[in-house]
């Protein structure tokens, strides 16, 4: 058996490559019931990383163990009724976008300080 393949290739630094959030709900991850971190911590926060939370405690980034009510599907206007809410911070543009269950649509809501446009 000869294998080429450097396994050690998977190297520390691979958390670098795992991809980036790009927005993330402005609601908890446990308003979601999303599984807390392996140490008992409920009260998580969404990651930087994709499919990652981050306990605080730990510090640590984690996969959850399960989604919560984003495993099945869900009734969204049901869930609105329950409080829930999937308004958004777009991490990219720094917005707040607001969830319309209607349409199933974001808006953004203009920025506090819109940022003037640089002149170079
Ligand atoms: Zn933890």
């Amino acid at each position: 058996m000869t294998s080429n393949i450097d396994t050690a290739a998977v190297a520390p630094s691979a958390e670098a490559a795992l991809p980036k959030r790009t927005w993330h709900y402005l609601a908890s991850p446990a308003s979601f019931e999303l599984a807390p971190c392996a140490c008992g911590n409920h009260e998580t926060q969404w990651s930087e990383f994709a499919k990652h939370l981050w306990c605080a405690k730990c510090e640590l980034d984690f996969v959850p163990a399960h989604n919560g009510v984003f495993d099945g599907p869900i009734p969204v206007k049901a869930a609105l009724m329950l409080g829930m809410s999937f308004d958004r911070m777009n991490l990219e543009t720094g917005c707040v976008e607001r969830f319309d269950a209607d349409t199933s649509t974001y808006t953004p809501e203009p920025a506090r300080t819109a940022p003037e446009p640089s002149p170079t």
